[in-house]
């Protein structure tokens, strides 16, 4: 068996891990660990076809997830395959715009960027520093959410408030789902058959994130994710883009304190505040199905807003070669994809409905009509490109000792 990366995707809660040969992309094992710090976390994962769960000790942690995790590759005998770690890394910042071999310092800088993104990198951290003492003989790689974004132009990145708080103190947008995003358009490519760096391509990753970026040659040039993964489109819980007086109205008029306000636009907004009902996307179409009018309202607003951030990023082209729906909901929901594409008949995008509404789930296909341009459905897999470019770091380490 040839040799394998352990690709680790680390949240507050969750741990996600996964076992791929880079060479030939096959997924030994795959899992996830959940609710943990709390007594009723759990792991599960999948190998040899097999769903099992894995015992979860005191104090739940990250690093006890880690322990198990560690225990069951000893048993299977496969500590042995694993060559290396890669790690989804949120914010890279400016410093990070490749993928980056692990070490203090490193660490360290991850750790300073941790208030451009509060709710990820500080537990990514608490993965890579689980994984140091679980593996430590293994080389470790952080490939960063921002980094694929770094190529993105001043006039896209910059937003307009005093050029010296970007200068001082680093505010800009960075954008995120970079690993996602790079994914899919070299797939897009692949699929109709023409080099990267003659397309042009807008990729719209929709799931409990949502984000949309313009991808010229190969190159992202801009994108809806900002500073912090809270612009853009509307979200699971994110409000995405409002008018910032409407936080200064919380604040004077309501009283809000401004925990309560990041709060409300992190974790109340979104489906689930516009709807009063879920943030799953799922439950909002039956619930719409079943007569909900919020619900019905919710998908339309989340829909208006995708389309409206796909046809402006128009301005970022003079030739267009696709778009792009990735994430759980762009690859899964039909209902969702129609709603998007009938604000787009401007950029001479149409869909066919009966090939829209009969996918087959989990391969790349294209919905447009005939005289549309493509209109593409293309699972994304992070994961793979975790794995790949933890591997192609470490070869290059290796060429250059
Ligand atoms: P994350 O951003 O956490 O990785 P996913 O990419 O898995 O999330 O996307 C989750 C979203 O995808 C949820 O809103 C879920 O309801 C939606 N989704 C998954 N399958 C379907 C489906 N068949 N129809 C509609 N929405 C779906």
């Amino acid at each position: 068996m040839q040799s394998q990366i352990l690709v680790i995707n680390c949240g507050s809660s969750s741990l996600k891990f996964s076992v791929i040969n880079p060479a030939d992309k096959s997924v030994m094992l795959e899992g996830i660990a959940e609710q943990l710090q709390s007594p009723q976390g759990s792991i599960t994962l999948k190998y040899q076809q097999t769903k099992q769960s894995l015992p979860l000790k005191s104090p739940y942690d990250h690093q006890a997830a880690l322990d198990s995790i560690v225990k069951f590759l000893t048993e299977q005998s496969l500590m042995a395959l694993i060559q290396a770690i890669g790690h989804r890394v949120v914010h890279g910042g400016e410093k990070f715009n490749q993928p980056t071999l692990l070490d203090t310092q490193v660490i360290d800088n991850i750790k300073t960027l941790s208030p451009l993104a509060p709710l990820h990198n500080p537990a990514n951290v608490i993965g890579i520093e689980a994984c140091l003492k679980a593996f430590p003989d293994l080389p470790q790689v952080a490939v960063f959410d921002t980094a694929f974004h770094q190529t993105l132009p001043q006039h896209a990145y910059l937003y307009g408030i005093p050029l010296e708080l970007y200068q001082e103190h680093s505010i800009r947008k960075y954008g995120f789902h970079g690993t996602s995003h790079y994914y899919v358009v070299n797939k897009a490519a692949e699929y109709l058959n023409k080099p990267i760096n003659q397309c042009n391509f807008i990729s719209a990753h929709l799931g409990n994130g949502c984000s949309v970026t313009a991808v010229k040659q190969g190159q992202s040039v801009d994108t809806s994710l900002g500073m912090t993964p809270l612009e853009g489109l509307i979200m699971g819980t994110r409000s995405g883009d409002i008018d910032a007086g409407i936080i200064f109205d919380l604040a004077e008029r309501l009283g809000y304190q401004l925990e309560e306000i990041k709060t409300l636009l992190n974790k109340q907004s979104g489906l689930l505040g516009l709807s009063g009902l879920s943030n799953d996307c799922r439950e909002l179409e039956q619930a719409a199905n079943e007569g909900n009018a919020r619900a019905s309202l919710a998908l339309d607003i989340f829909a208006y807003k995708a389309a409206k951030t796909i046809a402006s990023f128009a301005v970022c082209f003079n030739q267009l070669d696709g778009i792009i729906f990735t994430g759980g909901i762009g690859e899964n929901s039909s209902l969702i994809r129609e709603k998007i594409t009938q604000h787009l008949a401007l950029l001479h995008i149409n869909i066919n409905s009966d090939t829209n509404n009969n996918l087959e789930r989990g391969t790349i296909c294209n919905i447009a009509s005939a005289a549309s341009i493509p209109c593409l459905i293309i699972p994304t897999n992070e994961e793979l490109v975790i794995a790949n470019q933890t591997n192609q770091l470490l070869s290059e380490e290796k060429r250059n000792v």
